[in-house]
């Protein structure tokens, strides 16, 4: 009944997966295998101080191009994966993935200024095992914790706040950077956030894209950073694609931004060419 009942959440919510079942579980058969053959790729997206536009850090978006449906979106096959009960699996990939790349800049003398940010999905923060897998490829690729952000986005926090909070304050203890992703999105309440001992907000998309002409959401912008900054943490933008909104984001407070702007996500190379040599 469970599974039964998040299907049709997604298929009501997300008009991206209102495709027939058959090429659905069709998808899900070539992702798990894409998984299983190291097919995935991620591309990295440079986040940057506003004030130089300096290189301070970098997030991890995972890439799927498959031979017959060609390049999948991760807003569409991240959702899949979860509601397939894959996020584990993939999950354990990106991060697997990602500490390679960490470790081969290492070892080529081009290590990354700042954090590599990675995406924990919430069944992953849900689970138990996520503390113990990430020790493990740290340790194998001899890597620090310090040297990743995990960004847990907000409305993680929705299902079961304590259990989150709980994970969330032990990846701390670990040493590893937390963030807020799409944060204003998740109706998580503020006294979650107090309790949750996160470095970090990113201020969603949504409030950015419009924020030069609508005052609402130049208004809630401005709060978040606000509050965050009373709160100690913090705070970047997601999605900046002008100038101008860059600069109105510095005049506001928020230091540090990623968005089209500075750099598109790269493929490891590009990005390795573009930013560290
Ligand atoms: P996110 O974590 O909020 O990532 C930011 C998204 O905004 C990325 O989309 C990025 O390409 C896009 N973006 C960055 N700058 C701009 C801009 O200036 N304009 C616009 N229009 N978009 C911009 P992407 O790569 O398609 O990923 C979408 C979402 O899929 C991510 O949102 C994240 O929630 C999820 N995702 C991606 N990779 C992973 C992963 O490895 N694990 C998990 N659990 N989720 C992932
Ligand atoms: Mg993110
Ligand atoms: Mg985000
Ligand atoms: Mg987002």
């Amino acid at each position: 009944y469970q599974a039964k009942h998040r299907t049709c959440r997604y298929c009501l919510y997300q008009p991206a997966m209102g495709q027939d079942m058959a090429s659905r579980l069709d998808m899900a058969k070539r992702l798990s295998q894409a998984i299983d053959d190291d097919r995935l790729e991620l591309y990295y997206q440079a986040q940057v101080e506003i004030a130089s536009g300096r290189l301070i850090g970098a997030e991890a978006l995972c890439r799927w191009h498959d031979d017959e449906l060609g390049w999948v979106s991760p807003g569409d096959f991240i959702p899949l994966a979860e509601e397939r009960g894959m996020i584990g699996r993939l999950g354990h990939w990106v991060i697997e993935a990602a500490c390679r790349q960490l470790a081969a800049w290492r070892d080529q003398g081009l290590p990354l200024p700042g954090q590599l940010a990675i995406n924990v999905a919430s069944q992953q923060l849900d689970d138990r095992r996520l503390m113990q897998t990430l020790e493990q490829i740290l340790r194998r690729h001899r890597i620090a914790s310090s040297q990743l952000c995990l960004e847990i986005t907000e409305s993680s926090f929705m299902n079961d706040p304590e259990q989150a909070i709980a994970m969330a304050d032990a990846l701390k203890v670990q040493g590893f950077g937390l963030a807020i992703d799409d944060f204003g999105t998740g109706y998580s309440s503020l006294a979650h956030l107090k309790r949750f001992a996160a470095d970090k907000i990113k201020i969603d998309i949504s409030f950015i894209r419009d924020m030069l002409t609508d005052t609402n959401d130049h208004t809630i912008v401005k709060t978040i950073i606000a509050m965050a900054q009373n709160l100690g943490l913090e705070t970047i933008a997601e999605g900046i694609e002008l100038q101008a909104q860059g600069e109105a984001l510095r005049r506001l407070g928020c230091e540090q931004a990623q968005g089209f702007l500075y750099s598109r996500p790269q493929s490891a190379t590009h990005f390795t060419d573009h930013w560290l040599r």
